[in-house]
């Protein structure tokens, strides 16, 4: 069997698929080709590269099996929380008791992409007036219309205050076509006055100590109709304990990280990459599986450093990335281009961020969410990516705008503003669609003018 590491198809996975079995591949229940989940809609699967390990194998099946896994944990009695916008916090207060399973129907963000618009989601939501003037993430509510996407939740919860609009509106329409939401409030951090206690947030921005106790009480009230709906008191031994399990999802992804961001050649895509840290956010519906999903992805790492192997050749241009993107395929254009995902800030840095242990569990918790890149300014955002840029040495920035998103109407200009005052790299701003194919000639020829730029540099300065 060929083990060489190297980015292949979804045709070429099968042929992959058959010989790992019969090397004597094990995998767990959610296992099995990735060919299957074109049969279930995932349509977009066949314009993918994808790694071609076992690791990576097994993250894909995690990923694109979560649908399964809500309604089995339904089956086993288990309760569903719906918790949206708050990206990181409130599932490690619902995964710390026993019967919540917490998903985020925000990741129907992606929806559109993965099923390439099959599935009328879109449409509701434009028939529900919620057009394309906002942002892909409006598929949720064709999803809880037509509810073939994810089981309904018995709770949903939605942080409010220092949210975009599109989520602010689209949740508002979510709750008056009769889904009641829990509304919790996180306000818009700021920078302490000098006459006022400054709280150090994981991550490192300030915040003033009044905003972190607002932020203390707001949780509280979302604890409280957490054991509510669950029947389980939500004792502080068992916040304790929950933070402790998010901390190890946590700890794997920065070691992932440093060695992925760092190593050359490159050991793992970028597609892959970022699909492992959106586990970060609410581990897929299965902590323990995160767990050894992302041991197995580092593991595979270890070996292909060690081996000075890797899928990109060695003198890929090192990017550092802003912004998820609605097209999974446009990681995918950056390596075809002579480029390589080095950092990213995917607008979940707070979930990747150890919670403090030091701290009683709720104030822990309530730095961790006002530690969101989102709920601050666009230039705090962008001194957190300036450090990031610095730290794996990336040589050019990509801020890719969503479209419709209104959290980043000006966002790209300051960012690319405060980047460029403190480090000299070149920086593009790009638009990703949730398809690309109709633009992708002008996003390829943008990535390659990118790279390009670098790689001229790279000669003057040698
Ligand atoms: S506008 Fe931005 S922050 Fe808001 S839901 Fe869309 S992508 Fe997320």
């Amino acid at each position: 069997m060929n083990d060489t590491a190297r980015q292949i198809t979804l045709t070429e996975w099968d042929r992959r698929y058959a010989e790992l079995r019969a090397a004597g591949l094990c995998e767990p229940e959610y296992g099995g080709p990735l060919g299957r989940h074109v049969d279930d809609g995932d349509l977009r699967l066949q314009k993918l590269r994808m790694d071609n390990s076992a690791a990576a194998l097994r993250l894909w099946n995690f990923f694109l099996s979560e649908e399964d896994r809500l309604h089995r944990c339904i089956a086993q009695g288990k309760k569903l929380v719906g918790t949206m916008k708050d990206l990181g916090t409130v599932p490690v207060m619902a995964y710390s008791l026993s019967n919540l399973v917490a998903f985020y129907p925000d990741g129907a963000w992606w929806l559109p992409c993965v099923m390439e618009c099959s599935t009328g989601l879109l449409e509701t939501a434009d028939s529900l007036g919620i057009d394309d003037s906002f942002c892909p993430v409006r598929a949720l509510l064709g999803a809880f219309v037509q509810q073939e996407n994810f089981p309904l939740p018995g709770l949903l919860v939605c942080s409010v205050g220092a949210t975009c609009d599109d989520f602010s509106a689209i949740a508002q329409r979510l709750e008056s076509l009769g889904f009641p939401i829990l509304w919790w409030e996180i306000p818009h951090r700021r920078r302490p006055e000098p006459f006022e206690a400054a709280i150090e947030l994981p991550g490192g921005f300030l915040a003033p100590d009044d905003q972190v106790a607002f932020v203390k009480s707001e949780l509280q009230r979302v604890r409280e109709a957490l054991e509510a709906y669950s029947g389980e008191k939500l004792t502080d031994a068992l916040l304790s304990a929950g933070i402790g399990r998010a901390n190890q999802v946590r700890s794997l992804l920065s070691a992932l990280r440093q060695r992925v961001y760092c190593a050359n050649p490159c050991p793992l895509p970028s597609l892959e990459m970022l699909i492992a840290e959106m586990l970060a956010i609410h581990f897929c519906s299965d902590h323990n599986e995160t767990i050894e999903v992302l041991t197995e992805l580092l593991d595979e790492v270890d070996r292909r450093v060690q081996a000075k192997t890797g899928i990109l050749a060695a003198d890929a241009v090192r990017v550092f990335w802003v912004n998820p993107v609605a097209d999974l395929r446009a990681m995918n254009l950056l390596e075809d281009a002579g480029g390589r995902v080095c950092g990213a800030e995917y607008m979940i840095s707070h979930a990747l961020d150890a919670i403090p242990t030091d701290l009683p569990p709720m104030e822990a918790l309530a730095r961790t969410a006002l530690a969101d890149t989102m709920v601050g300014s666009a230039a705090d955002r962008a001194q957190r990516i300036c450090a990031d840029i610095a730290r794996f040495g990336a040589e050019a920035l990509v801020i890719s705008r969503i479209p419709g998103a209104s959290h980043c109407a000006m966002e790209a200009a300051v960012i690319g503003e405060v980047v460029q005052a403190r480090i000299d790299i070149p920086i593009l701003e790009i638009e990703v669609p949730p398809l690309t194919d109709a633009i992708e000639p002008t996003l390829r020829t943008r990535l390659e003018a990118l790279v390009e730029t670098v790689r001229e540099r790279r000669r003057i300065d040698r």
